[in-house]
């Protein structure tokens, strides 16, 4: 059993829908109080709404996680509305697909500016007080695609998500010390609007990539942040975790189908 994380403050970053909506919603059933965080203040209100509604504490705070004075102003609307940051989720992203040759610097510069240094740029703004009160958890939402797999289009998405690790494992031992850990969820194919975006023939291509033959759920991915964030995790720090369904297992189609 663990122990529960009631009243825990959360900070989740791109939760107006997707995954970090999952994640929140999620907390938001533990009894932990909820800053939405997105671009679009109605969509991060309706999420925040769908969390009261469930009997929980949630706000909606709109900022980008490409600019340091948002991520600032975020960790202040956290400790001001909760007393103090617990939990950062870091999982607001972008893919957006171009191959090399079409891909532009800026292309490259956005994709790189919103996985990767907002990710830098949320954890970074969140430290003080984590650091002041010598505890916190931190959980990174990466890929299997740049850790693990590559996918035509993705360089500059893959390049971020491999990123991410390499941040996480140097920022790990440098928070140890503070009782901060830092981890990351790996998600495979998850069912999320962003997803869906991409086509029914890509989704209909990687369900049956998939052994489960199936897109994973936000509850999926929400359940192993939950996981990293619990007391009971204490000691693990700098991992990371593939929430895939056995998607990057078979190594062959042979594999796949026999
Ligand atoms: P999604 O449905 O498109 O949602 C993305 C979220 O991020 C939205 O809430 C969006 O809100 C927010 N966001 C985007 N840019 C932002 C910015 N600059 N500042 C603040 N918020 C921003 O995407 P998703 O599929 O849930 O993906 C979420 C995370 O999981 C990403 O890091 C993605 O790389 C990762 N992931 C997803 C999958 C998958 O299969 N879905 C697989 C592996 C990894 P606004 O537009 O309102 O700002």
């Amino acid at each position: 059993m663990f122990t529960p994380l009631r009243g825990r403050s959360v900070i989740v970053t791109g939760s107006s829908k997707g995954i970090g909506r999952g994640i929140a919603l999620r907390f938001g059933l533990a009894g932990c109080k909820l800053l939405i965080v997105s671009r679009k203040l109605e969509e991060a209100k309706a999420v925040a709404a769908e969390i009261v509604a469930a009997g929980g504490e949630a706000r909606a705070f709109v900022a980008d996680v490409t600019s340091q004075a948002d991520m600032e102003a975020m960790a202040l609307a956290a400790i001001d509305g909760f007393g103090t940051i617990d939990i950062l989720c870091a999982n607001a992203g972008i893919f957006p697909a171009a191959k090399l040759g079409a891909m532009t610097a800026a292309d490259f510069d956005s994709v790189i500016g919103t996985n990767l240094k907002g990710t830098f740029l949320a954890v970074s703004a969140c430290l003080p007080a984590m650091k002041a009160k010598k505890a916190g958890r931190i959980i990174l939402t990466s890929s299997i695609t740049g850790p693990v797999t590559g996918y035509p289009g993705w360089s500059h998405y893959g390049a971020s998500k491999a990123g991410q690790l390499g941040f996480m494992r140097t920022a790990a031992i440098e928070l140890a010390p503070f009782g901060i850990t830092v981890n990351a969820v790996l998600p495979g194919n998850i069912a999320t609007e962003g997803l869906a975006g991409l086509g029914e023939e890509y989704v209909r291509q990687m369900e049956a990539s998939v052994p489960m033959r199936r897109l994973g759920s936000v509850t999926d991915i929400a359940n192993a942040a939950l996981f990293f964030a619990s007391d009971e995790a204490a000691y693990i720090t700098g991992q990371s975790l593939v929430i895939d369904g056995g998607q990057i297992l078979p190594e062959s189609l042979a594999a796949l189908e026999s």
